[in-house]
């Protein structure tokens, strides 16, 4: 049985303070049975990440990371970097690092194979513009994303693959994809996987992103296809993540 994920991504927010008075909070959560949260935090809280949380269903996972373990490449974080502090999961190909900073498929795709060599686990996000989804190709759209993402990566280490289906348009937007979409999406991204790699369907873990709160998380957890949810903005606010990681079903 899949873990169902609640999973928070910081992104560049919150100063020390802040970051400490959370990550207390946080540690004192509950975790439901059959729950897990992984917490993204910006690189400088990384350490105080894995000094606070102590509660075993609560892991600690960077935002990004480079492709090579070490070397000239001045202001960025290396997967052997991550694993010398502890952190285990990282996020992968969020769409402001594809849009923002150029990540392209093919540069994706060496980070996912340096964290899987690793054994780090990656969340990899995919997901398609307005655009895309307004001239109904993104289906094609995702399939490109996915194909060329994850080329040469074995069955079995997309298994342990955590995915993270984040339409861009949704995001920040205070508007979610409705539960019945992402229901279809969440499906949409498991058979493409299926097809992709025979075997995998019933052990990838597939997440939905976008303007998830404490309110509409019910309704979107009720779908067995969905694995759990990766959450940007409400996931800075105590009361509102805690309501997301005890969501009712
Ligand atoms: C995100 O950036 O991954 C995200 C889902 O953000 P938000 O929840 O704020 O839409």
């Amino acid at each position: 049985m899949r873990k169902k994920i609640l999973a928070a991504n910081w992104k560049m927010n919150l100063l020390v303070e802040e970051a400490r008075e959370l990550l207390d909070n946080l540690n004192s959560v509950n975790v439901p049975e059959g729950r897990r949260s992984i917490l993204a935090l910006p690189y400088i809280y990384l350490s105080l990440g894995k000094e606070r949380i102590t509660n075993e269903n609560i892991s600690i996972s960077a935002q990004n990371m480079h492709m090579e373990e070490k070397g000239a490449y001045t202001g960025e974080i290396s997967g052997t970097q991550l694993i010398s502090l502890g952190v285990n999961h990282v996020i992968i190909g969020h769409s402001e690092r594809r849009t923002m900073f150029h990540e392209d498929n093919s540069i994706l795709n060496q980070k996912l194979k340096k964290a899987l060599e690793l054994g780090i686990t990656p969340i990899f996000c995919i997901g398609e513009p307005k655009e895309e989804r307004e001239k109904k190709t993104y289906e094609a759209f995702l399939y490109k994303q996915l194909k060329e993402g994850l080329e040469g990566i074995s069955k079995e280490e997309i298994k342990t693959m955590i995915f993270a289906y984040e339409p861009i348009w949704a995001i920040g937007s205070g508007k979610p994809m409705g539960a019945s979409d992402i229901h279809s999406m969440c499906e949409f991204v498991r058979n493409t996987l299926e097809v992709m790699a025979p075997g995998v369907k019933e052990e990838v873990h597939i997440l939905y992103g976008g303007s998830v709160n404490g309110s509409t998380i019910d309704d979107m957890m009720a779908s067995p296809q969905v694995d759990g949810v990766l959450v940007g903005g409400a996931s800075l606010k105590y009361e509102e993540f805690k309501r997301i990681i005890e969501f009712e079903v």
